[in-house]
This record gives structure tokens, C-alpha cells and sequence, in this order.
């Protein structure tokens, strides 16, 4: 790995990341055909921190003063120790963000959750037709989405739905945004499909037209532009090249954890820079800003974006040193 002379981040004047993203398993109770971790039911990675472990890297987040941090995974409901996790967390300061695809997310959990400091819950939203949600996410209930939705809310605690366009979903999105805000969601979150793991397999099936983006793009501007979306409509940057354009002028403070423990240098980029486990939070973090001042990462990321087709190797997870020996 080649240290550059680049110029200063910002990171750099960090002593610890300011976002902890944390996949706390690859399990999940779905097996979604867009879906970025290839996560499915049994399906963990080998080796997935313990409880023990988990809760050890809790108390490293919150001794180092992380100010948020969201857990998810797969599906972090799955997970026997999350609620002890969250807890850790909230309990320490941390504030949190859950992402789920609500299909075992009930009252009980979320007026559990509504005692930590929980800055939003995300539930997956990519349809309001049942059958049309359960061709993207087979065996999901629409039905139980809508009721973790209103069970979020009636406990008072923050929504934000997640929209994934596909060919099958896509023209769903007036509908999905009619439903988010009757719902009493703050958030809508969108872009472009990740052409990540699952999505990447099934590419060709999945990928929206040129005119059905077009006209995906032209109902999100004509809702933000007339302010009365009722809610934030989050979609830009919309693809993720443009995303990995704005990291590599200004690596995010945001330590994206595997459910290993290892640490990735970018959603869209298979590398490895760092391993809670191995190195302990505060290594992992100074590994992490050493990272973006290598020139390896600065080329892997230009041809990621030269060539949108090099996002299917994001899962093949490789040590960022041996990329380059
Ligand atoms: S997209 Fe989410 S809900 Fe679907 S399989 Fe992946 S982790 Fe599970």
C-alpha cells in the first residue's frame, strides 16, 4: 500500500469516527433480490462477532464519544443480543439509528427502544401493492411493514422508510410516498439501485429503464420542489458513483463495521482497512484515515466510478494491502 502526499481531511483531525454503521449479521429473515449483503435466512457470516464481543465494541463506541451509531445488518432484529446492544449504546449517549425491514418489529420492541436516545427507526417501504412488495422481497409481509410503521410512531419514535427502485418496484414510488407520509414518516430515502451483491446478480432483471428513472426522478423533484412532500425526500447524491465522487473529495467520519468486525473503506468498494476485533475501536479508526491517504484507494475508487460494473465485487472483501501487493 503506497502512502500519498495528499493534502489534510478532515477525518484526520478526529480521534474517533463521528458515525458508527454497524451490520450486526449477514443473517436475515429475507432473501430480497436486490439486496446489497447477499443476506438471506441462516445465512450469518462464519465467524460474526460473539454477544461478548458485540457488547465489548459497544463500550469501545461509547468510551471513544462516537455520537451515533446504527445498527442493522441482514435483519438486526435476528440477532438475540441486539436489544442489549442498542441498550449499551443509548444508555452510554450514543444515539441511535435501526434499520429493519419490519417484519418482526412490533410494539414490545419499539416501546423497548423508545427508553434510548433512538434518532429513527428505517423500515423498508419499496411498494404499497402487497403482492408487487413480496416479488422484490419474497415471503415479506406488506401488512406487517404498515403495523412496525405505525407501532414506531406510537411510541413516539422517529420514521424514516427506505425505497429501493427496480424494474419491479418503480412505479410504485407515488404510492410508497402517499403511504410514508400518511404513516407519519420524516424521511423518505431513495436513489438509485446499488449494483451490490444481490442486485449485481440479477442486474439485468432489476435495473430500471433510462425513461423509467427519468420519470422516477421527475415525481421526487416535482414533490421536493413543490414543499409539500410533508417529508424530507432524501435522494441525492441519486447514483452511487456521484456518492463516491463527494467521498473521495472528503472521506466520510463514518466507520463501516461488517459483522466480523472488519472494517470497510466504502460500501461500494470491497476493501478492507481496519478490524475492530484485531485492532481495537481507536487502531481501527487511525487505519481507516491512513486508508484514504493511499493511493490504492484513491485509484480503486476512480475505477469504481469509470466503470459502475466493478460494484459487483463489493462483497469479495479483501485486505486493502493485498489488493495492491
Ligand atoms: S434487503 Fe434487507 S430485508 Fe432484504 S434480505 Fe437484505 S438485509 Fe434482509
Amino acid at each position: 500500500m503506497t502512502a500519498s502526499a495528499t493534502g489534510a481531511h478532515q477525518i484526520d483531525r478526529l480521534g474517533a469516527p463521528l458515525f458508527v454503521s454497524w451490520q450486526l449479521t449477514r443473517d436475515c429473515d429475507l432473501a430480497c433480490v436486490h439486496c446489497c449483503t447477499e443476506s438471506a435466512p441462516g445465512k450469518p457470516m462464519a465467524n460474526e462477532l460473539s454477544r461478548a464481543e458485540a457488547l465489548a465494541f459497544a463500550d469501545e463506541i461509547v468510551a471513544a464519544g462516537v455520537p451515533y451509531a446504527m445498527l442493522c445488518g441482514g435483519e438486526p432484529m435476528v440477532v438475540p443480543h441486539f436489544l442489549e446492544v442498542a441498550e449499551r449504546l443509548g444508555r452510554g449517549g450514543v444515539q441511535l439509528k435501526i434499520e429493519t425491514n419490519g417484519q418482526r418489529f412490533g410494539p414490545a420492541e419499539a416501546v423497548q427502544l423508545a427508553e434510548l436516545p433512538v434518532r429513527s427507526v428505517q423500515i423498508s417501504l419499496d411498494a404499497d401493492d402487497p403482492t408487487t412488495y413480496a416479488r422484490q422481497r419474497p415471503g415479506a409481509s406488506l401488512e406487517k411493514v404498515h403495523a412496525a410503521c405505525r407501532a414506531v410512531r406510537a411510541a413516539g419514535l422517529p420514521l424514516e422508510v427506505t425505497f429501493a427502485p427496480t424494474r419491479v418496484t418503480i412505479t410504485e414510488l407515488p404510492a410508497a410516498l402517499r403511504r410514508a407520509r400518511q404513516l407519519g414518516a420524516f424521511r423518505f430515502n431513495t436513489g438509485a439501485l446499488m449494483r451490490i451483491g444481490n442486485a449485481a446478480r440479477n442486474w439485468r432483471k432489476l435495473v430500471p429503464t433510462a425513461e423509467q428513472y427519468d420519470a422516477f426522478r421527475a415525481v421526487l423533484d416535482r414533490e421536493a420542489e413543490s414543499g409539500e412532500a410533508g417529508m424530507e425526500l432524501a435522494y441525492l447524491p441519486f447514483r452511487m458513483e456521484d456518492g463516491l465522487r463527494q467521498t473521495a473529495a472528503e472521506p466520510p467520519a463514518t466507520l463501516l463495521v461488517l459483522p466480523d468486525g472488519r472494517v470497510k473503506a466504502s460500501a461500494a468498494l470491497p476493501y478492507i482497512v481496519a478490524d475492530v476485533r484485531r485492532d481495537g475501536l481507536a487502531q481501527a479508526w487511525r487505519s481507516y484515515c491512513q486508508a484514504w491517504h493511499t493511493s490504492a484507494l484513491r485509484e480503486a475508487i476512480e475505477a469504481a466510478i469509470a466503470d459502475g460494473a466493478r460494484h459487483a465485487q463489493a462483497n469479495a472483501w479483501q485486505e486493502l494491502a493485498e489488493s495492491t501487493a
